[in-house]
This record gives structure tokens, sequence and C-alpha cells, in this order.
């Protein structure tokens, strides 16, 4: 058996209090540095990137902004107020259930504030008229500005709500549509009369084609999802932008 030098009972209990005390130290030190860049992050930091401040439609795009939209879109009251605070009108949508998996239910039509939808009859639950409000104010526009040299005042799509399954199958999952949680957006009518269309302008080198990447690409920082002509066929002519489900961009 080896021999084992004894150690004395008072140098054990100073070993025993000092890593105590060290620990201790460590983790007001820890705390101290939290609250410092937590601190940092109020003063230093625009709110768009803090998931705490509230949302606001006419701040850029920031990385908080996706989630403060799925959030404050989830509250009516909320939704509606950050709306109207941006000048944006709408008329509600009255509740309704078409049997089965198709219910309209928190929904409006945006009616003024931002580039006209057409069709006007564009029934959406308010979480995504708001993401599509922030999409169409902080990246559709200054792109059209910087990309073509002038504004969009029209937003053409296929539609919102429609009763069905993803790609109009019999069986499978039930479309984000369903729930008029959706919008298929198929293209831009610019101050000029002219147009942008996904169908055919997606694969144009020059500004149009650049136009429609550059809002692909911001619409991701904005909408949970955001399927585009890179995602498959069936998106040839147009950008699928919803506030429902997994996050994904393609
Ligand atoms: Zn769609």
């Amino acid at each position: 058996m080896a021999y084992r030098v004894p150690r004395h009972q008072s140098v054990e209990h100073r070993t025993r209090r000092q890593n105590r005390l060290a620990g201790l130290t460590a983790l007001v030190l820890l705390w101290s540095l939290v609250l410092v860049m937590a601190l940092v992050a109020e003063r230093g930091i625009a709110r768009q990137h803090l998931p705490w401040k509230p949302l606001s439609i006419v701040d850029p795009v920031g990385m908080a902004t996706r989630i403060k939209a799925a959030r404050a879109g989830a509250d009516p009251a909320t939704c509606r107020a950050i709306l109207r605070k941006a000048g944006l009108s709408y008329e509600e949508v009255p509740e309704k259930t078409d049997g089965g998996f198709c219910t309209v239910r928190d929904a409006l039509r945006i009616d003024g504030g931002m580039a006209g939808l057409s069709p006007t009859d564009a029934p959406m639950v308010c979480k995504e008229a708001l993401a599509l409000s922030i999409w169409e104010r902080q990246v559709v526009q200054p792109a059209a500005y910087e990309v073509l040299g002038q504004g969009v005042v029209g937003l053409e799509h296929y539609g919102t709500y429609s009763c069905r399954r993803q790609y109009g199958r019999t069986a499978g999952p039930v479309s984000e549509h369903a729930t008029a949680d959706a919008i298929d957006l198929a293209g831009f009518r610019l101050a000029d009369g002219q147009t942008v269309y996904v169908a055919r302008d997606w694969n144009d080198p020059g500004p149009k084609g650049q136009f429609l990447r550059r809002v692909r690409d911001g619409a991701c920082r904005v909408f949970i999802t955001t399927l585009s002509p890179d995602f498959n066929a069936e998106h040839h002519d147009h950008f699928h932008l919803d506030m429902h489900g997994w996050s994904k961009c393609a």
C-alpha cells in the first residue's frame, strides 16, 4: 500500500474556501460581462437587430426582423397597431371555414400605404400582411430605386388564400394558402409602366434579373419561407412567401 502524506485539516479547509471564492469570482465576472454586453447592445446596436425591441415597419431589415415579425404578427392587436403606425390601411376579413383544413382567421386586406396588390382581393393573415409590408418598404422599394432607378407601384400575384393541399395534390401536406398565410408573387409594376416578371426575367443578366435576385434574397430575411425558381420547377413563375412552419430560403 502506497504511503500517503497526512494533510493537516486546516490546509484542506483553506483550499476548499479558496476554490469556493474563485468560483464565486468567476460567476460575478461572467454576470458583469453579460450586463456590460447588454448595455452596449442597448446603446450601440440598432433595434432591428435586437429581438427584445418592438418591431417597426420603418426600420431597415435586421437580424431580428423575422423573429419579431413572427412574434408580433401572432398577436392580432399588436400586429394591426404596427401596420397602422406605419401608415398602412386595411379592411378586416370576416372569419370563415371552408370545411376540413381551410380556415381564414385574423385576416385582412391591405388597401393603402404600399404598392397596390393586383388582384386587389388578397386576404391574408395579419402576420403575412406585416411581413409583406416590411418587405415592400425595406427591400423591394430600395432595390427598385437602386437597380432600376424608380419605385414599384404594383405587386402582381397569383393569390393568397386558396383552399388546397400543397401543389394542388389530392393528398399530402396542407398548403399555407389554405389558411391565407402566404402569397404567390408573380411580378412588379414600375412607376414608368414597365414590368418585371419572375417568369420572364429571372434569368435576365441585366438589371431586371438582378432586381429579382435582390428581392428574393431580401425576402429570406423577412418571411419564414421564401421559395423562388431556384427551389423547383413549380416556382418558375413566382415567389412563394409565407410566415408559417419551418424556415426555408431557396
Ligand atoms: Zn404559394
